[in-house]
C-alpha cells in the first residue's frame, strides 16, 4: 500500500473554469515563504491567512452586496446582529452616547439598553418619525445615531432624510439598518448616510437557511477598522454560510419583487374583509405615514404587511391554526411567506401597556409575503379569516 502524501491532494487542474463559485472552506492558507507572507500583511500581494481574518466567500459575498448598495469594501459578519455590533462599537467608545430610534429590531434595542451601557456607552431612544423629537434627543457627547427606514412590526416610516442631514451638520455619524427596506427600495449610503448594515439573513440570503450580516461604511477609516474589529471580535461568517447566501442573492431581486407585489394584493385582501380592523401597509393611502411613504419609497411599499384582527388573543389562534399553509415562525424575508405575532413573540418583554402604546395588540400580527401564487396566498387568508 503506498502510504498518502504528507500534504493533502491536489485540486485537479483544469483549463475550463467552474460556473459556479467554488465553496472554500479551508480555515488556514499555506505560503510560499515568509518574504510572501510579509507582502500579503503589508498589502502588496493579495491572499489569504487565515478564516477569521477573512476568506474568498465572504469577499465574493460582501462584493455583491456593495454593488447592490453602492459601497466600497463592505464587511460580511456571522449574523446581522453581529453587523450591528460591529458597526456601532466601530465609533463609538466609553464616555459616548448612541441615540437610536425606538422601534429598533428587538436585539438591536437590548444592545443599545443593556450591554453598551456596561461598556460606558450611554443610550436612549426616540421617535424618528418626528424629526424635533429625535433632535432633542441628541447629546453633547452623542456619537452615533441609529435607525431602520421602516420600523418592525408597525412599519411606521422613519424620517430618513432628516436624520441624515440632521447627523452631517452636527457631525454624528448615521447607521442605517436597511434589512427591511433593502437595497431594491432605498440605497441609504447613497443619500448621505455614514454606515450600512444588513441582516443578510433575511431577504437577501432569502431562504431561510444562512444566518449572516454585512456592514459597509463611506468613511474610509470607518471602513478600516470595520474590518480589523471583525477579525479581533471574531465576527467572521461561515463560508458555507456566504456560498448559500451569494446563491440567493442572484435572485434577490425577481424575490423581492414578486413579493412585494404579492403585500400589495394580501394587504387590498385584508382590508377588504371583515374581521380586519386595519391594515398597515406604507403605500395604503390609509398609512400613518403615507407621506413619507411616498416620496422616500418610490420603488413600492416591500412585502411586509401588518394587519389587526377584531378580538383578542382567541382570534389570533384561530387564525393561526386555520392557516396551517402558512409557517408561523418569528422570521421575515423567506421565499415563502411567513406569519408573525409580535404579542407573543418579539415583543412579549413589553407590558401590555407598552405594545397598546405601540398599537400593536393581541390581535395584531406582522407578515412577510413570500413568492407564492398571489391567488393561492390571498385565498388562504381569506378562507381563514372566514373561520373567525
Ligand atoms: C433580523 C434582523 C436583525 C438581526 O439579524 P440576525 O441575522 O438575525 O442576527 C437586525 N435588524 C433587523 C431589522 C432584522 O430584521
Amino acid at each position: 500500500m503506498t502510504k498518502p502524501p504528507l500534504l493533502r491532494a491536489r485540486w485537479p487542474e483544469s483549463v475550463s473554469r467552474p460556473v459556479a463559485t467554488p465553496l472554500q472552506p479551508s480555515v488556514v492558507y499555506a505560503s510560499p515563504d515568509p518574504d510572501a507572507l510579509d507582502d500579503q500583511y503589508e498589502g502588496r500581494a493579495s491572499g489569504f491567512t487565515y478564516a477569521r481574518e477573512g476568506h474568498p466567500n465572504a469577499d465574493v459575498l460582501a462584493g455583491l452586496i456593495d454593488r447592490l448598495e453602492g459601497a466600497e469594501g463592505g464587511v460580511v459578519t456571522g449574523s446581522g446582529m453581529s453587523a450591528v455590533t460591529l458597526a456601532l462599537l466601530s465609533i463609538v467608545k466609553a464616555g459616548d452616547h448612541v441615540l437610536g430610534a425606538d422601534q429598533l429590531y428587538g436585539r438591536s434595542l437590548r444592545l443599545m439598553q443593556e450591554e453598551l451601557p456596561r461598556m460606558g456607552i450611554a443610550t436612549s431612544v426616540a421617535d424618528p418619525t418626528d424629526l424635533k423629537a429625535f433632535e432633542a434627543g441628541l447629546r453633547p457627547e452623542t456619537r452615533a445615531i441609529l435607525i431602520e427606514t421602516v420600523a418592525n412590526p408597525t412599519l411606521r416610516i422613519a424620517d430618513l432624510r432628516g436624520i441624515i442631514a440632521l447627523g452631517q451638520a452636527r457631525g454624528i455619524p448615521v447607521v442605517v439598518d436597511n434589512t427591511f427596506t433593502t437595497p431594491a427600495l432605498i440605497n441609504p449610503l447613497q443619500m448621505g448616510a455614514d454606515v450600512l448594515v444588513h441582516s443578510v439573513t433575511k431577504m437577501l440570503a432569502g431562504h431561510s437557511d444562512a444566518t449572516l450580516g454585512y456592514v459597509a461604511a463611506r468613511d474610509p477609516e470607518i471602513r478600516a477598522r470595520l474590518s480589523v474589529l471583525s477579525a479581533t471580535l471574531g465576527l467572521t461568517a461561515s463560508p458555507f454560510d456566504c456560498w448559500l447566501a451569494e446563491r440567493g442573492l442572484y435572485t434577490f431581486e425577481m424575490r423581492f419583487e414578486r413579493a412585494s407585489r404579492n403585500a400589495e394584493t394580501l394587504a387590498a385582501t385584508l382590508a377588504d374583509h371583515v374581521g380586519v380592523k386595519r391594515v398597515l401597509y406604507p403605500t395604503r393611502p390609509d398609512h400613518p405615514d403615507h407621506n413619507r411613504a411616498q416620496s422616500l419609497l418610490t420603488k413600492g411599499g416591500g412585502n411586509m404587511v401588518s394587519f389587526e384582527l377584531d378580538g383578542g388573543r382567541a382570534a389570533a389562534n384561530t387564525l393561526v391554526r386555520a392557516l396551517d399553509q402558512i409557517a408561523f415562525a418569528p422570521t421575515l424575508g423567506d421565499i415563502a411567506t411567513t406569519l408573525s405575532h409580535p404579542a407573543s413573540s418579539s415583543h412579549r418583554a413589553l407590558t401590555a401597556d407598552a405594545r397598546a402604546a405601540l398599537g400593536m395588540s393581541e390581535g395584531f400580527f406582522r407578515v412577510s409575503v413570500g413568492c407564492e401564487d398571489p391567488d393561492q396566498l390571498t385565498g388562504a387568508f381569506a378562507q381563514a379569516l372566514d373561520q373567525l
